[in-house]
């Protein structure tokens, strides 16, 4: 009898210490098949029995830990993520998911899926079996004036569950929808002068035309093809602005320079244009050296001046002034006394290809990109354009520059001809 209780404390024993070596993981599984042997040198037993229960203890709350640690790394992802059974309904899903799709964390647990996404899109996609590609829906925040779409798909795992993946896509089908827009908007541009040209070619080559004729066809061929080249030249600039690195605070151009050269192009615009001239005023306060890429520096005011220049009618005025801001930074401002524009078309005046009146734009040599190379290089500065405008009163743009682009210049003779620190000039 004593040998035999001696032989199952032993049993027991082993038993437990097997359970200690394998771990409490293994062991747990294990339980039934090592049953346990009767008696066995009691304080060992209780002893072991009591370790072994805190590394059960220990085991289970590692694997607490772990599991928490995976929802909140779930938690933290930008995507949308719900888990679903095998009858597609909401097992769990993180605050993403909920936000995307208007789903409640708790109250919407064990839901199906199907009942509280709507979209029909999903519902045709959910019923179906391909779910290689994604389906897009509106997001539950969209609205007419801000949309948000949603790119959604199911991921099949386990035992017939689902993992439903939502992302926002807005951003990514709003630039694809831009770029869209501007192929298509180039090929608008590029295609109306080069049918007008090659109309003409086929009349030279087809009629008997006389010299005066000839010349006339020429000179509407001319006029066209340097449309053209204005239309690329633009585009460069613009790839340019995109592509290229911001412009540092190495280079810097005087303002005197910038303002000398748009009073140049804006004279001859505006002799160009008609026999009457506009009146002009070129207004500079405070000379100072700007920090930054000179070639965009003086695009941006050439554009600005000769806007003002193209939509006023002669003789209306235009006046360009700089001057210095107390903040230590500066201003260039533009104003005219021409058509005005709208409230409604303001903020999308520096989109390419926006105009407000297509034909008046064409006529007077526009490509439709000039403000938006303007807003290009102004970002680039660290600046901001302003635009304020009185319809039937005139318009002003102005570039404000940050004081880190501006170095004030001592006032020299030459920049201060009148009054000590202003150079003006008018028509
Ligand atoms: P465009 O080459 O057509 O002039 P811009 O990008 O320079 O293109 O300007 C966009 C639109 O803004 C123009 O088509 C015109 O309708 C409007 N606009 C720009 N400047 C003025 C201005 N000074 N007065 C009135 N309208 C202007």
């Amino acid at each position: 009898m004593a040998l035999r209780d001696a032989w199952h404390r032993q049993q027991l024993l082993d038993w437990l210490r097997q359970m200690q070596l394998s771990g409490p993981a293994q062991g747990e599984g294990g339980l039934n098949a090592h049953q346990p042997p009767q008696g066995a040198g009691q304080a060992e037993v209780v002893d072991r029995t009591l370790r072994l229960l805190k590394a059960f203890a220990r085991a289970q709350q590692d694997s607490q830990q772990r599991l928490q640690d995976m929802l909140a790394a779930i938690q933290a992802s930008p995507n949308g993520v719900v888990l679903l059974d095998a009858m597609g309904r909401i097992e769990w899903c993180n605050q993403t998911a909920a936000q995307h799709l208007g789903l409640d964390g708790t109250r919407d647990l064990r839901q199906y899926v199907a009942n509280l996404i709507r979209d029909p899109n999903f519902s045709a996609y959910a019923a179906g079996a391909d779910f290689g590609t994604d389906v897009l829906v509106a997001g539950r925040a969209s609205t007419p004036s801000r949309p948000v779409r949603l790119s959604l798909q199911l991921h099949p795992y386990g035992q017939g569950r689902r993992l439903l993946l939502s992302r926002d896509v807005t951003l990514i089908e709003q630039a694809e929808a831009m770029r869209r827009d501007f192929v298509a908007n180039v090929s608008h541009e590029m295609r109306t002068p080069l049918t007008v040209l090659a109309g003409f070619v086929e009349t030279l080559q087809t009629l008997d035309l006389s010299p005066q004729e000839v010349r006339r066809y020429l000179d509407l061929m001319a006029t066209q093809s340097e449309r053209m080249q204005t239309l690329v030249s633009d585009l460069l600039t613009l790839s340019r602005l995109e592509g290229s690195p911001l412009p540092g605070m190495g280079d810097s151009v005087s303002v005197q320079m910038l303002m000398a050269q748009c009073e140049l192009d804006a004279r001859a615009l505006s002799s160009y244009m008609g026999r009457v001239e506009h009146q002009m005023q070129f207004e500079l306060q405070g000379p100072a050296e700007l920090l930054g890429a000179a070639s965009e520096l003086q695009s941006a005011f050439s554009n600005l001046v000769s806007n003002a220049v193209r939509y006023t009618p002669a003789p209306g005025r235009v006046s360009a002034s700089w001057r210095l801001l107390p903040d230590g930074g500066g201003e260039f401002s533009v104003q005219d006394s021409g058509p005005g524009i709208a409230p409604e078309h303001l903020p999308r005046l520096t989109e390419r290809f926006y105009r407000v009146d297509r034909s008046r734009s064409r006529d007077s040599g526009g490509t439709g990109l000039g403000l938006a190379i303007v807003k290009h290089v102004v970002q680039r500065h660290g600046a901001v354009l302003k635009i304020e405008s009185d319809v039937g009163r005139g318009s002003r743009f102005a570039i404000v520059l940050p004081a880190s682009r501006v170095k004030p210049l001592a006032v020299s003779a030459h920049t201060a001809p009148a009054d000590g620190d202003t150079l003006l000039t008018t028509a």
